[in-house]
């Protein structure tokens, strides 16, 4: 038996990336994981299969988030199925992970692409949290995957850097908030991690190696990197860690 029998999880973002890394080291440890992706579904497929060859126990929930009434379409959804695997509402664990980034210094952000980057990276998890407060029970934990950017001044990407700092803020007072039903929220926030979503920084060994050098460890992360932090988050033994924003970053520019 793991550590997380009879836990059940959302992960937002999971069909790729750090989201599937996430996803499947809950189900390892043995949660009930509910594999969240918008229009990737041959990647979410893979990751239910790759939990399924682990010996875990998934299932694929599909929503669009960053758009109006994302989240109660998401738990909607969520519900629909947990009803029909015999299950309640209940949530033990939430991990907003689904992201965009979008480059933009200053000078060249545009309104739209401010409010996109705004409404998936922090508006989408703040309503999940909302609307899964009646869902989640008392002991649970909710994880928030952040980005090293919000400590070191990353002027390239200045409105994303600004979203995952308010979900930082978040994190704070929600763990506050939820001390008394002690649901533990914290946020992890990794550096470059070998996933899509920096795959273009990463097109010659020159420009890897540039950012492999970021990390005192001299490599880029990997997705279970995050994935070990996020799971022992998740676990009974990080009870007493709440309203913490972890460097994930591999020691970046320290
Ligand atoms: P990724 O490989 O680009 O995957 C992003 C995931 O988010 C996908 O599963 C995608 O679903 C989902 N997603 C994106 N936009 C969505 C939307 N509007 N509605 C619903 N789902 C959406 O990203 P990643 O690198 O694993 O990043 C995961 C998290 O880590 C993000 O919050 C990111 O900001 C953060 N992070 C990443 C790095 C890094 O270096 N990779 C560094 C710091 C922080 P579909 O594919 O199904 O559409």
């Amino acid at each position: 038996m793991g550590e997380l029998t009879g836990r059940t999880a959302l992960v937002t973002g999971a069909g790729r990336g750090i989201g599937r890394a996430v996803a499947r080291g809950l189900a390892r440890d043995g949660a009930l994981v509910a594999v969240h992706y918008h229009r990737n579904e041959t990647a979410a497929r893979e990751t239910l299969e790759l939990i399924a060859e682990d010996g875990g126990q998934a299932f694929g929930v599909r929503s669009e988030l960053g758009v109006p009434g994302d989240a109660e379409a998401l738990y909607a959804r969520l519900e629909d199925t947990l009803a029909d695997r015999g299950a309640g509402p209940d949530l033990d664990i939430l991990v907003n992970n689904a992201g965009v980034s979008g480059p933009g210094r200053v000078q060249d952000v545009t309104p739209e692409l401010f409010d996109r980057l705004f409404a998936v990276n922090t508006r989408s998890p703040f309503f999940l949290v909302q609307r899964g407060l009646k869902n989640l029970r008392d002991g649970g934990r909710i994880i928030n995957i952040s980005s090293a950017v919000t400590r070191i001044a990353y002027p390239e990407s200045v409105a994303y850097a600004m979203a995952k700092g308010a979900l930082n803020t978040f994190t704070l007072a929600l763990a506050k908030e939820l001390g008394p039903r002690r649901i533990t929220v914290n946020a992890v926030s990794p550096g470059f991690i070998e996933t899509d979503m920096n795959a273009r920084k990463r097109t010659t060994p020159e420009a890897a190696a540039q950012l492999a050098a970021l990390s005192a460890f001299n490599r880029i992360g990997h997705p279970a990197d995050i994935a070990d932090i996020v799971v022992f988050l998740a676990s009974d033994r990080s009870r007493w860690i709440t309203g913490q924003c972890i460097d994930a970053s591999g020691g970046s520019r320290l």
